[in-house]
């Protein structure tokens, strides 16, 4: 293992000198896939600071405020500078900051980050993979706008960098830095960085480390948070045309670096830097994300006993967990099905208890019901009967009146005032030569006018009569 290596002196030209040679003129063919997320408020000039950086016009609609909640919205471009191609995409956090409740305002940005590592670590850990012509998406930096208010960082943006700062490479910025006067710029940005390293939050640092680009860099990283200004429009300056934002008291020009920091911004995240960013996204934060998440997998690089851990090993404990919980899942299940079952039951059976019961309720008020009916028609048969013993009496009386009127007919109308004599008040009485008197009858004629026809006629009714004495 620690065998030394020997340094062997080359006879002549052999050609691996041309190595770094073989990997840029890889690189070119391949192309490079750069992605730029721009979180700020809306209307804070994320737009039009990304046509200004890159020279051109992307399509872009104006933004709501009136947003429901954050949504991310990727645009990928094909760029081409010389004979080297870009692919770069550019996510828009939409509506951000414009909800009253602002708490989960940074979820969708974080989940969006993390959903481009998963994307990539799936691709990674496929058997056939193509990370050659993957396109990746990972977020390889991000253009946090700060609104220039002069004061200090809103809470929103120091929750929201706090988040983000373990996933992806920050640069703050302050938008619309025209805005603001030099003296109250100069505070605002001293103020940001103290704010920033109070609340432990991590911006990107041009890294130092490469002695090319290390004082640049150092000096650049003293100017954070960079203050810009984006405008497309072209103003002539002397006998010059240049971008910048004309105002009836003079023109700020974008380019102009004792106007705004926007050439600084453009040459650390383009020319100097770009490269640096790729790579702290893919050695960093996606080496963090992926570490984390094979870890919840359970994947480890050593045992208890510091051993290097055997993936088989990983994939067989694995396997065992998930069998154990899935069968402890399917006998809570089938105890939670037997449980319901019992429960159905004993209600079925309450409700079966309540309807005999109710049945027998009924029951017994039908029976009820039944006997008034039955002491009801018995009632009415006693009094059929008694009317036929009356109708009868009546019938035999009015046959003998008959009788009697046809033995004297001449006394017809002396006959009508002395009539035949009944004596008794009861039914079924005898003719007699007394005089007799319904004091007191209920009749019902049904073919007669008077109840003197009535009681003549058998087809009417006469109740409860009270016979007594006398002229009838
Ligand atoms: P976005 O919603 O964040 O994309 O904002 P836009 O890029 O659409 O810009 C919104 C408005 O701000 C437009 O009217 C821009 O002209 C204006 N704007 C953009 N950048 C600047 C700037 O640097 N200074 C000033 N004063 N206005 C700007």
């Amino acid at each position: 293992m620690n065998e030394e290596k020997r340094n062997l002196s080359l006879g002549g030209h052999v050609g691996f000198d041309s190595l770094p040679d073989q990997l840029v003129s890889k690189s070119v063919t391949q192309g490079f896939s750069f992605n730029i997320l721009c979180v700020g408020e809306t209307g804070i000039g994320k737009s039009t600071l990304m046509n200004t950086l890159f020279n051109t016009t992307f399509e872009t609609e104006e933004a709501s405020h009136y947003e429901n909640a954050v949504r991310l919205r990727p645009r990928t471009y094909d760029l081409q500078e010389s004979n080297v191609h870009l692919k770069l995409t550019i996510v828009d956090a939409v509506g951000f900051g414009d909800q009253i409740n602002k708490d989960e305002s940074y979820r969708p940005v974080v989940d969006y980050i993390d959903t481009q590592f998963e994307n990539y670590l799936q691709e990674e850990l496929k058997i056939r993979r193509s990370l050659f012509n993957y396109h990746d998406t990972r977020i390889h930096v991000c253009l946090y706008f700060i609104t220039p208010t002069g004061h200090s960082l809103k809470s929103l943006d120091l929750v929201t960098m706090k988040k983000l700062d373990s996933k992806v490479n920050i640069i703050p910025i302050i938008a619309k830095a025209d805005t603001i006067s030099k003296s109250e710029l100069h505070k605002f940005k001293i103020k940001i960085m103290s704010e920033l390293v109070s609340n432990g939050v991590q911006i990107y640092q041009f890294p130092t480390d490469d002695e090319a680009v290390a004082e640049i860099n150092s000096v650049m990283n003293a100017h954070l948070p960079f203050a810009v200004v984006g405008s497309t429009e072209e103003v002539k300056v002397g006998n010059k045309l240049v971008r910048a934002r004309q105002y009836p008291w003079g023109v700020v020009q974008v380019e102009n670096e004792s106007h705004c920091d926007f050439v600084k911004l453009r040459e650390m995240l383009i020319r100097v830097n770009m490269e640096d960013l790729r790579e702290q996204t893919h050695t960093r934060h996606y080496e963090l994300y992926r570490r984390c998440k094979l870890e919840e997998m359970g994947f480890k690089d050593t045992d208890p006993d510091s051993q290097p851990f055997s993936l088989q090993e990983t994939y067989e404990t694995k396997r065992k967990e998930f069998l154990g919980e899935l069968q402890k899942k399917e006998e809570e299940m089938r105890q939670m099905f037997v449980n319901k079952v019992k429960e159905t039951e004993s209600e079925l059976k309450e409700k079966e208890r309540e309807l005999h019961e109710k049945f027998e309720h009924l029951k017994r008020i039908h029976q009820e019901e039944k006997r008034k009916v039955e002491e009801k028609r018995r009632e009415l048969e006693e009094e059929m009967n008694a009317f036929n013993k009356r109708k009868l009496a009546v019938e035999t009386l009015q046959s003998q009146s008959l009788q009697a009127t046809s033995q004297q007919p001449l006394k017809k109308d002396k006959d009508k005032k002395n009539r035949s004599v009944i004596t008794g008040n009861q039914s079924g009485v005898s003719l007699s030569n007394s005089k007799v008197m319904i004091t007191k009858a209920n009749v019902e004629p049904l073919n007669c006018s008077s109840w003197w026809h009535a009681i003549q006629c058998c087809s009417c009714l006469v109740k409860n009569a009270t016979w007594r004495e006398g002229f009838i």
